[in-house]
């Protein structure tokens, strides 16, 4: 279809993924978000292979190995420093035909927003609602402005209001059992080497860290890590920065060096906690001219490393569908919803099963695993991880 006006709820990465293909596809963008200024929640991703394609499609390839890590290995160690596997990753990247790049949270946002244009979006619009009839669909903001275009894409997050709306009711997130913490501190030698994601895995808990490339904004820059640290606690347990150190040192005490110097090295006025859910998988992604897409339209637990990267596969499909079929656009978006909706179910349901498994749902299994990692060479790792990003569009 030609000359579409697509409006977007949402700049976050899915959104401005969103923005960047249609406006490819030569349609006219208009993006709004409820905040003032735009700044990512969380530190960093890892933006697995099948997340990179996408962005090479949309000719973004260069510019995001300019800002990712290089992450060419993958080390578990047991909580006490006992190494368990250690393995490079290039087998993968080489059945993949992508290495992956984990990237800061702030770098990926600014890449995109130069990518779709800061013009683009319009900052302080929360949306509240939207109707729609067979002549377009309008959202209307909470500072009375409303805007009426051919297509509504609901990239408003895993708090999705417009989620009720496609839905015609609301739902519950779950609670996956554990939270995390996670930030970004100064690469070292005596945290783990620079080119590789080292795992402390023990006690239902593991301490992880990622290179995430050079600070841009240091003269010189510097390397950096991406850490996260997980612990199985029940639902609604409070915290504040001011005792994240204390608490993270009670949860590994007697863990390995490197992890001790995690915690003493972090910054806690910029490590964000939070509590990890998900959403059960949706039965519709898409009603009449409007679709969820990213997090509002599958809330997966991070342990796959996968939302992020379904987000940009959702924009990518979307976008062709629209672009390549005629009939109408409730057609193209039914045809996004049934290209999409057994993948990112599939997606949710590994990573919750993955979470059960390494925080102790089932503490025999969680056992069974840290046993299986003394004898991994990395082709099982690297086998499951090539499967999702081979399940994607751009295989
Ligand atoms: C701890 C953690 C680690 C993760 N690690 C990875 C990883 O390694 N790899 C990976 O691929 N994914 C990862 N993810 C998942 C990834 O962060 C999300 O899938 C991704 O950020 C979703 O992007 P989005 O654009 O759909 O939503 P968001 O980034 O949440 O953006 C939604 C936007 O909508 C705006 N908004 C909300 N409501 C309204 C409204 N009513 N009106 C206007 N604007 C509105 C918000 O302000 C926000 O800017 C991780 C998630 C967590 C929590």
């Amino acid at each position: 279809m030609e000359n579409l006006k697509v409006i977007i709820i949402g700049a976050g990465m899915g959104g401005l993924t969103a923005g960047i293909a249609l406006q490819q596809a030569g349609y006219s963008v208009e993006i709004y978000d409820r905040v003032k200024e735009l700044r990512p929640a969380g530190a960093a991703i890892s933006l697995w292979s099948n997340g990179v394609k996408v962005l090479n499609r949309l000719g973004l390839g260069h510019a995001i190995a300019q800002v990712g890590g290089q992450m060419d290995r993958t080390a578990y160690y047991s909580s006490t420093g006992e190494p368990l596997t250690d393995f490079s990753l290039q087998p993968l990247i080489d059945q993949v035909g992508q290495r992956p790049y984990p990237v800061t949270r702030t770098e990926l946002q600014q890449l995109l927003l130069r990518a779709v244009g800061v013009e683009t979006v319009r900052l302080n619009s929360k949306c509240l609602n939207v109707e729609q009839d067979e002549k377009g669909v309008t959202a209307f903001f909470e500072d009375g402005h409303q805007t009426t275009g051919d297509v509504l894409i609901a990239a408003d997050g895993t708090h999705s209001v417009l989620r009720s709306y496609v839905l015609g009711y609301p739902i519950e997130r779950n609670y996956v059992g554990y939270v995390n913490w996670n930030g970004l501190v100064p690469a070292s030698e005596d945290l783990a080497p620079k080119n590789s994601w080292v795992l402390y895995v023990g006690e239902h808990k593991r301490a992880s860290l990622m290179p995430v490339g050079r600070d841009p904004s240091e003269l010189g820059g510097g390397d950096r890590f991406y850490f996260f640290l997980d612990v199985p606690l029940p639902k609604g347990t409070v915290s504040r920065p001011e005792t994240y150190q204390e608490e993270l040192f009670s949860f590994f005490k007697g863990w390995a060096s490197p992890v001790q110097t995690l915690i003493e090295r972090l910054d806690p006025t910029t490590t964000s906690r939070v509590e990890i859910h998900d959403v059960d998988p949706l039965p519709t992604l898409v009603r009449g001219r409007v679709a969820l897409l990213g997090d509002a339209a599958h809330g997966t637990a991070p342990d796959v490393g996968q939302g992020g990267c379904q987000a940009l596969e959702d924009a990518l499909v979307l976008a062709n569908y629209l672009q390549t079929t005629n009939v109408s656009v409730e057609d193209a978006l039914k045809r996004y919803e049934a290209a999409r909706i057994d993948r990112v179910a599939d997606i949710i349901q590994r990573a919750r099963k993955r979470s059960d498994m390494t925080h102790g749902k089932q503490p025999e299994k969680t056992q069974q695993w840290y046993e299986e990692l003394k004898r991994e060479d990395g082709s099982n790792i690297m086998a499951a991880i090539a499967n999702t990003i081979l399940g994607g569009p751009l295989n």
